[in-house]
């Protein structure tokens, strides 16, 4: 990665107050999987918002599939990218980050302001009582109601990562209810199918209308939750920049893309942001 090919984001957005849009590609190099990224399919059997609301065999495969994949998700640091789109904040050049990511890893690198478009794996909340107990303390409970369950989940599951179960290894798997009420736990993110809570979706309108440039980080855009706010920032002539590893739905709609890794790119571009905003 040179100066030379950071040079149009930056001609781009120096001297604005930017505003990121980020997806999967600026957590892949923290270790969690982009499955619309590398050319590789959508991910198995999605959880559909429906079906797990109203069927207890789709939430046993959830929590069975998800006891597993927390081990390894819950580790998961941040990045470069992450590092850097806080570094812009801090510097009072980015206003702040609108995600679709629900590994909270811009928090964990600094970031401030955020809005987790599709919600946190990091939180549980009861479906009856509405509490919210952190997924940390609800992995306890689930490891405490299935004694033995990593390791023999662990040898089940596909040697690529993907926490996916054989159905005779799910059949046994115990789920567990709300602490306080006994009611139904599902974690407070949005599923195919379901909708983003207007809270959520007034805050990100809000923060991109403090926006001087869209900056698109680590997203193909396939998902029209991501993809509204660049239509939105081109019907309002904002210029718009991409990093993404290949191509993406926003492209015809973009004055500079680059196409490298985020954790390669952001850090130059927030040198030489810096760099010149310290010269004015
Ligand atoms: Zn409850």
């Amino acid at each position: 990665m040179s100066a030379d090919e950071v040079a149009p984001l930056f001609e781009l957005l120096a001297g604005r107050r930017i505003v990121a849009l980020t997806g999967a590609g600026c957590s892949t190099e923290s270790g969690i999987p982009d499955y619309r990224g590398g050319g590789r399919p959508g991910p198995r059997n999605p959880i559909q918002h429906d079906a797990f609301m109203r069927r207890p065999e789709v939430r046993q495969r959830y929590w069975a599939r998800a006891t597993l994949g927390w081990e390894r998700f819950h580790g998961a640091q941040p990045n470069d990218g992450h590092a850097a789109l806080a570094r812009l904040e801090a510097a009072g050049l980015l206003a702040g980050v609108i995600t679709q990511n629900v590994d909270r890893l811009h928090h964990a690198a600094g970031s401030r302001r955020v809005v987790e478009l599709h919600g946190a794996l990091a939180d549980v909340r009861c479906l009856d009582c509405r509490e919210v107990e952190p997924r940390a303390a609800l992995q306890a409970r689930l490891l405490d109601a299935n004694p033995g369950w990593l390791a023999a989940a662990a040898g089940a599951a596909r040697p690529d990562g993907d926490a996916e179960l054989p159905a005779e290894a799910v059949a046994g798997f115990q789920v567990v209810g709300c602490r306080g009420c006994g009611g139904v736990l599902k974690p407070d993110v949005v599923f195919f199918g379901g909708t983003v809570a207007e809270p959520t979706l007034s805050a990100a309108w809000a923060l991109l209308a403090e926006a001087g440039a869209l900056l698109v980080v680590g997203s193909s855009l396939t998902v029209y939750s991501g993809f509204r706010f660049v239509r939105r920032a081109h019907e309002q002539g904002l210029p718009i920049g991409i990093v993404n590893l290949g191509p993406t739905r926003g492209d015809a709609l973009a004055q500079a893309r680059v196409s490298a890794p985020v954790g390669q790119v952001l850090p130059q571009l927030a040198d030489a942001l810096s760099a010149a905003e310290s010269s004015v």
